[in-house]
């Protein structure tokens, strides 16, 4: 990673007790940059995660909403960050089944209030300050709705959310481009696949699979498994982030990807195979024979594919891992850390089916 340039040296993060945003810190802090962590520290927020920076004076943890105004208001004065990165939100789909309402509050009425502290903020600041000043929204390839067995997003591909989660990222999206149109705060927007790696809740495809294969419990595969995602390395998203908060064009959005479509089934096969050959089950049968295919998730997006060439050939950003030493790492990782997911586990999540 480069150094840090002089217009990225303190950063406001918010969700950076997440699966993404904690990885991205990590990074950033480790790099030499300033972070000052806005968290509310719901079920997916973890400050287990961010142990590693216990005593570190360039990282600052706050636990508060990206929607309250007067914390937001008062933590920019404060800290007087150069660039505002909003990684926080309600991300699991299931969950947006269940209880939408939760993800309109953060995801929508959230990253509105952040917005509107950040364009005040950001119209007080003077000369170099003002003009470098980014707020870089994350959000996902979800907004653009499912795809055939043809084509991939682009950024020109028109948003057509299917879940509440995703209708939610996409409305934050659009409040995000009518910042930067209406009062010209200086947004980016990244739109990224799917990720895996270090840190992930056990709720989500990898993460889960490995927990239960790891115990032997059946692995539950929605609908026929042939649902397509491309996966990214978290790293590599961070690494993205990093380099369009340094070199984007204000007003744009870029696509990020791993070019690494697999199908659901052939993520849970190579998991198992991973799983297989490190600590095999106690019975010796390959854990491939634990797969149970269940009733499909509402909705089911069909196939995500995203094109990136944007941020590749603009920027000259390129993923660092492939989807096979990607997993493997993840797998490892994990095989390391039992005890951090036991801790997370202790908290009100088990690991049940959601969003049925
Ligand atoms: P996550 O669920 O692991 O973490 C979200 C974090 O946000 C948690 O620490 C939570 O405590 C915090 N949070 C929730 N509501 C908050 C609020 N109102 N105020 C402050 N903090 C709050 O999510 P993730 O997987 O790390 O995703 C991070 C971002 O990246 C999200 O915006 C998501 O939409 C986007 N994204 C995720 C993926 C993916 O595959 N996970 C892919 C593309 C984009």
């Amino acid at each position: 990673m480069n150094s840090p340039s002089p217009q990225t040296q303190s950063l406001m993060v918010t969700g950076g007790a997440g699966f993404i945003g904690a990885n991205f810190v990590l990074q950033a802090v480790a790099d030499g940059l300033r972070i000052i962590n806005l968290d509310k520290l719901t079920y997916a927020g973890n400050l287990d995660t961010l142990s590693l920076l216990h005593g570190n004076n360039r990282h600052v943890f706050v636990q508060g909403d990206i929607g309250d105004r007067d914390l937001v208001t008062k933590l920019l004065a404060e800290h007087r960050p150069d660039a505002i990165i909003n990684f926080a939100a309600e991300s699991h789909v299931d969950r947006s089944i269940d209880g939408p309402a939760e993800f309109v509050q953060t995801n929508v009425v959230g990253t509105l209030g952040l917005l509107e502290c950040a364009r005040d903020y950001w119209r007080g600041l003077d000369g170099e300050s003002r003009e470098a000043f980014r707020f870089l929204h994350v959000s996902t390839d979800e907004v653009y709705g499912s795809l055939g067995a043809e084509g991939k997003f682009t950024e020109q591909t028109a948003y057509a959310p299917n879940s509440p989660y995703s209708a939610s990222k996409a409305a934050s999206d659009h409040l995000v481009r009518a910042f930067q149109h209406t009062y010209g705060l200086p947004t980016l927007t990244t739109n990224c696949s799917n990720n895996y790696g270090p840190y992930q809740f056990p709720e989500k495809l990898i993460p889960l699979i490995i927990q239960k294969a790891l115990a032997g419990e059946p692995l539950p595969v929605y609908g026929d498994g042939r649902n397509i995602r491309d996966w990214l390395f978290v790293g590599d998203h961070c690494s993205a982030i990093r380099r369009v908060l340094e070199a984007g064009r204000v007003g744009e959005t870029y696509n990020v990807g791993g070019n690494a479509e697999r199908e659901n089934i052939t993520v849970v096969k190579t998991v198992c195979a991973l799983l297989d050959a490190r600590q095999p089950l106690a019975n010796g049968k390959p854990r491939e024979s634990l797969i149970a295919y269940v009733k499909d998730r509402p909705g089911h997006d069909r196939r995500y594919a995203i094109d990136s060439s944007k941020l590749q050939n603009e920027l000259g950003w390129q993923p660092s891992q492939t989807f096979e030493t990607g997993i493997a790492q993840t797998v490892d990782w994990y095989l390391g850390n039992q005890s951090w997911s036991a801790r997370v586990l202790d908290g009100s999540y088990r690991m049940e089916r959601l969003g049925s």
